[in-house]
């Protein structure tokens, strides 16, 4: 089987590439061109008959992915397909499910039977907690038990996976070197990969075998993620060499795997202060060659826990705004507990918002729905308002618990509501639409 890539250098548009194209309003042979130079990925399993098919790059809309997964404290797998259900109704594009508790192969395959969004995953969780259950040491992990099951997992149905194969000896030597490191390590997959190297002293099998983690990838057509195991957890670690020897690597390593005929995206960068997102995704393109750029946050914070989607929010609509492909959603418990069904859906949410703002910026020509509000709004046609609203049951809520008198009003101004008054006064006036023919 040949992947995406290889049939779109080929000239061949396929299925996939269709559905990407009539799901962006774009045209096929657009988008055959965009997979076939690697800016754009698609994201599928050619065995999983329900599932969506979703374009990750340039030129299309942001996407938001919702993670889930059990914790060695809690682990429960009917919450966790709950989780994943969540993350589908609430307009999550994709789907990492993230174990690390209890029979992971029995959470993997519970939750890709419920859900119909391409799911990704990290192997390394499964490998460290299997050789940690059966070693008592997960530093004595069999690097062939690793490939093994990343087969496994691309078998069951796995449409993506984000594999730390940056992190070698040289990226290792930088974070040693440089003297400090005021978040730490904050990956769970890259801290598991960098102990195992230390205690072994060998160099990542990932990184050693790269072509065999890309012709696994390429069996599947699946997307391989390059996974960002030394990304910042504090600002004051954003773009030091440790992440930035990594973030080369993996820029250098989307470029072989491209090479090689697999579906490549790059992961970062973890915290940054607001002022250098821009510069970290303009980074991150020019040494990947513009592959798809998966961003984890960017948190531009690192005291805002409790509201850390917000924190995430933020800078999400950043990053989205300056070219990120694929937005990691940050819930109201990251840094303090693994989250619940309802943190799960907030996160959803605002990260979806926050994606909104950033294409708003990003696509110009894309506003038509933020002024067919702006127009409801204006003439106070409150059922049109709402329906075009991204969260209409919560707008709805908040109406319905505080109802005006005078229902073409709402509570904050009633009898002196601006949008009535200034209608009734300037309605000849204001009905132009002079700027769609300026864009
Ligand atoms: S009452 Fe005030 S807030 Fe409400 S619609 Fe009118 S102008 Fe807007």
């Amino acid at each position: 089987m040949k992947t995406q890539i290889e049939l779109a250098r080929e000239g061949v548009v396929t299925p996939q590439m269709e559905i990407v194209a009539r799901n962006e309003n774009s045209e096929p042979g657009d988008i055959r061109r965009q997979v076939a130079l690697g800016e754009v990925v698609i994201a599928h399993h050619p065995q999983r008959k329900h599932q969506r098919v979703v374009g990750i790059g340039s030129g299309l809309r942001t996407k938001v992915n919702g993670s889930i997964g059990t914790s060695s404290d809690i682990c429960d797998i009917d919450l966790e397909v709950k989780k994943a259900r969540a993350v589908q109704e609430e307009g999550a594009d994709t789907l990492m499910e993230l174990s690390a508790g209890g029979d992971l192969d029995a959470v993997r395959r519970a939750v890709l039977a419920d859900c119909d969004l391409p799911v990704g995953n990290v192997p390394l969780y499964q490998a460290f907690c299997e050789a940690a259950r059966k070693y008592r040491n997960p530093n004595k992990l069999d690097p062939e038990y690793l490939f093994e099951l990343i087969e496994r997992q691309l078998a069951d149905g796995i449409s993506f996976m984000a594999i730390h194969c940056g992190i070698n000896q040289f990226s290792i030597e930088r974070l040693k070197k440089q003297g400090f490191r005021y978040g730490g390590l904050v990956s769970k997959g890259g801290t598991f990969m960098v102990s195992w190297m230390e205690y072994n002293q060998k160099e990542n099998p990932l990184y050693e075998q790269f072509d065999r983690v890309c012709a696994l990838m390429k069996k599947y057509d699946a997307v391989l993620s390059l996974g960002n195991g030394i990304r910042a957890g504090a600002i004051h670690d954003s773009h030091d060499r440790a992440q930035m020897a990594e973030m080369i690597i993996n820029c250098e390593l989307a470029e072989l795997g491209r090479e090689m005929g697999c579906q490549m995206m790059v992961e970062g960068p973890g915290h940054v202060p607001l002022d250098e997102i821009a510069g970290n995704i303009m980074l991150e393109k020019r040494m990947s060659g513009n592959a798809p750029y998966y961003v984890l946050g960017p948190l531009p914070a690192d005291c805002g826990a409790g509201y850390d989607h917000v924190t995430a929010a933020i800078g999400a609509a950043n990053a989205a705004r300056h070219g990120a492909d694929l937005i990691c959603y940050i819930t109201p418990a990251e840094h303090l507990a693994l989250p619940n069904e309802a943190d799960v859906r907030e996160g959803v949410r605002i990260t979806r918002l926050a994606v909104h703002i950033g294409d708003v910026a990003k696509y110009p020509k894309r506003r038509e729905q933020e002024k067919q509000v702006s127009l409801a709004r204006r003439d106070t046609r409150w059922e049109d308002q709402l329906r075009l609203l991204m969260f209409p049951d919560r707008a709805e809520e908040i109406r319905k618990s505080r109802s005006p008198e005078n229902e073409k009003t709402c509570t904050m101004c009633g009898n002196f509501c601006a949008m009535e008054r200034g209608l009734s006064l300037f309605e000849k006036d204001i009905r132009g639409d002079k700027i769609s023919l300026s864009l």
